[in-house]
């Protein structure tokens, strides 16, 4: 097969990893910028063109689109589904799982385990919003955060609620989280690809931080997860539609919650972690599934 992989940049370990897999099981793989893709949207036949050429023959692509590029990388994925090509994680998908308040609204509508969240606009219903959450502590998130940045924990009520209105003040957009303060800074990542949790690994937080991400200096290690949370992750994937997807979860003392959906899950930690070629696994996948003309939402919404 004739695979693309959307990255910015072919050095990342995760594009490394995916081009070099898929060439040991005798594909082409080509590594595309996804900034320097750029599309002819007019005409009756989509194309994608690359530095002065037209993209064509591609059977599959592997969108690595990072979040600060998310609004276009969506857009040259699109336009690749549009062709026909199978994409291992659909445009639509991605966008929904970028804003943490809308992916947390589909995945609630499913009836999957979510710690307590609100949000709200206007300054006035701040009262109300911690005490909807369960009062302090608590989490605030920013919707477009990512790596930790932008989650922070208010250990009492007037800390929360001088947060909030600066936030507010600053017209960003943020949910509050009830602080699941018993996963004692821990949480798991599942990898997901297709209807497997492939890999499974515990991220704990370094002393005195609550946020695990291995970006903050968290540190990664084996776990044995719970068929209750296998299930969990995979529910979440499918609620969000991804085919392939990191879902990180919270061990709280009534189950696991899920508090996020990436896209893009990086593939260092978690193989170096678990010692599983996970590139390896995700070109299987894509050869047991790609079809032309096989995206379900064929680009739109
Ligand atoms: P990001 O997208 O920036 O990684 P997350 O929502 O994953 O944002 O939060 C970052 C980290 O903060 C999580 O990995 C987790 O360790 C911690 N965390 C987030 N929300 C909660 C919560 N409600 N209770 C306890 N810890 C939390
Ligand atoms: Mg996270």
């Amino acid at each position: 097969m004739k695979i693309a992989v959307l990255s910015r940049n072919p050095r990342l370990y995760s594009t490394r990893r995916l081009v070099e897999a898929g060439r040991a099981r005798g594909h082409e793989m080509q590594v595309i910028d996804t900034l320097r893709a750029y599309m002819n949207i007019a005409s009756h036949k989509p194309q994608i063109h690359y530095r002065g050429q037209a993209l064509e023959g591609f059977d599959a692509v592997i969108p690595r689109i990072g979040a600060s590029v998310t609004f276009y990388g969506c857009a040259v994925l699109r336009q690749f589904e549009m062709m026909g090509v199978f994409p291992l994680n659909e445009s639509v998908a991605i966008s929904r799982s970028r804003d943490k308040l809308r992916s947390l609204q589909l995945l609630s509508r499913k009836g999957i385990g979510l710690p307590v969240t609100g949000f709200a606009h206007s300054p006035d219903d701040i009262p109300d919003l911690i005490d909807m959450v369960g009062g302090a502590p608590l989490v605030i998130k920013v919707l477009e955060g990512t790596q930790g940045i932008g989650v922070v924990l208010c250990e009492t009520h007037k800390a929360a609620e001088s947060v909030i209105e600066a936030f507010m003040g600053l017209k960003q957009n943020i949910m509050v989280q009830e602080y699941i303060k018993e996963a004692g800074g821990a949480d798991i990542r599942c990898f997901v690809v297709g209807n497997k949790v492939i890999a499974s690994m515990k991220r704990q937080a370094k002393p005195g931080e609550f946020r695990s991400n291995l970006h903050r200096g968290g540190s990664a290690s084996l776990i044995k997860i719970t068929p209750e949370e296998r299930m969990t992750a995979l529910r979440a994937a499918k609620a969000m539609g991804l085919g392939v997807a990191g879902v990180d979860i919270l061990r709280s003392n009534h189950g696991p919650l899920v508090m996020e959906v990436n896209s893009s899950p990086g593939l260092e930690g978690i193989e170096t972690t678990t010692g599983q070629d996970v590139a390896d696994i995700i070109i299987q996948h894509i050869e047991e599934h790609a079809r032309p003309h096989q995206t379900r939402t064929k680009g739109r919404g």
